[in-house]
């Protein structure tokens, strides 16, 4: 007696995504992945969604969804010190889907599990009658107590931030085709976030969050978390090239950024800085945490405060 025959779904599942499974997959033939943890670290897991027509453009190229899917998660596990362990993946697609796309899709998976080191473990794929959804629960590890929190800013410690604020922002507008990109770079930091894996660490930061609302609205969660404010200077943070002064509201709450936002301790920035270079991640000091109303305050050159009007992007 034969098995019968396996339904598509199946088919798709192996031909596209078994490929990218990692020993821990178990080759996504059972239920459940089984993992062990590497000996002496604690897990850290982060899940990340991303809807057509809200965070990606339903005729986006199917293989810079995946990377950005997998990229913002890696984004968070970067903002938390930890080393990336494996990922989970769960498809909602219409039915009509062909499936060029699923091929698409996976060959992008595949181009950045390569790039990060990353595993596929496990998903689940359905059908939906409403837009693509899809939803990658990133798992990573760090030494036991060692991860870095949103909590843990001291008054005096420096606001730090890496990469470029605003790129992303910009690029949606482009995207949209509200604005010219000549050089196709702002449209590509749009779709394609680059996560600042391995800078984060407890020796070096007291405490971190990934910028994906806003560049404003996100100091402020690292505000509150640790009961201090924060001044930043408007000239100290990086912004495109392309940005137009009446821009500036646009980069600093736009969103989308994927770099970090960093409490350092005076001290330790020395250190910080010879870090990133290494990285070759870009580097930013743009401010100071004070004790005082949880509130973050924007300066131009001269001292004066800079209001930006809505804090930051927001679903509801
Ligand atoms: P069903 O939901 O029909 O019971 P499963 O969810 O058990 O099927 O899927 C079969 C196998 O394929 C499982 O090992 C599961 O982890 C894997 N799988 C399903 N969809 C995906 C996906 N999108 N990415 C990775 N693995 C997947
Ligand atoms: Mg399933």
């Amino acid at each position: 007696m034969t098995a019968p025959p396996l339904p598509a779904e199946f088919a798709l599942i192996a031909r596209h995504f078994r490929p990218l499974a990692g020993p821990a997959g178990l080759g996504l033939t059972d239920d459940a992945a089984l993992l062990d943890p590497p000996p002496g670290r604690a897990l850290v897991l982060t899940v990340d969604t991303m809807v057509a027509g809200v965070h990606f453009l339903p005729d986006d190229p199917p293989d810079l969804v995946a990377r950005k899917l997998l990229r913002v998660n890696l984004s968070y596990l970067a903002a938390k010190g930890a080393t990336p362990l494996g990922y989970l993946l769960a498809l909602s697609v219409p039915r009509a889907t062909p499936e060029a796309w699923f091929a698409a899709f996976a060959a992008g998976l595949a181009q950045d599990q390569a790039a990060f080191a990353i595993p596929l473990l496990g998903g689940d794929t359905t059908s939906t009658p409403g837009p693509v959804s899809l939803s990658l629960t990133a798992l990573g590890h760090v030494a036991a107590g060692g991860m870095v929190r949103r909590a843990g800013a001291r008054a005096g410690d420096l606001v730090f931030v890496t990469g470029c604020i605003g790129e992303a922002a910009l690029g949606l507008r482009v995207a949209r085709g509200e604005r010219a990109d000549p050089t196709g770079r702002l449209l590509a930091r749009y779709r394609l976030p680059t996560p600042r894996l391995g800078l984060v660490t407890p020796a070096l930061v007291r405490a971190a969050m990934d910028v994906s609302d806003g560049l404003v609205q996100d100091l402020g969660h690292l505000c509150r978390a640790a009961g201090l404010g924060a001044e930043i200077e408007a000239a100290l943070v990086p912004r495109p090239a392309e940005a137009g002064q009446d821009e500036l509201a646009l980069c600093l709450t736009g969103g989308d950024d994927y770099e970090l936002l960093l409490a350092v301790a005076p001290e330790a920035q020395t250190a910080l800085e010879t870090a990133a270079r290494e990285m070759h991640i870009p580097l930013a000091r743009i401010g100071r945490f004070q004790a005082g109303v949880e509130t973050v305050i924007l300066r131009d050159p001269a001292g004066a405060p800079i209001a930006l009007g809505a804090g930051g992007w927001s679903h509801f």
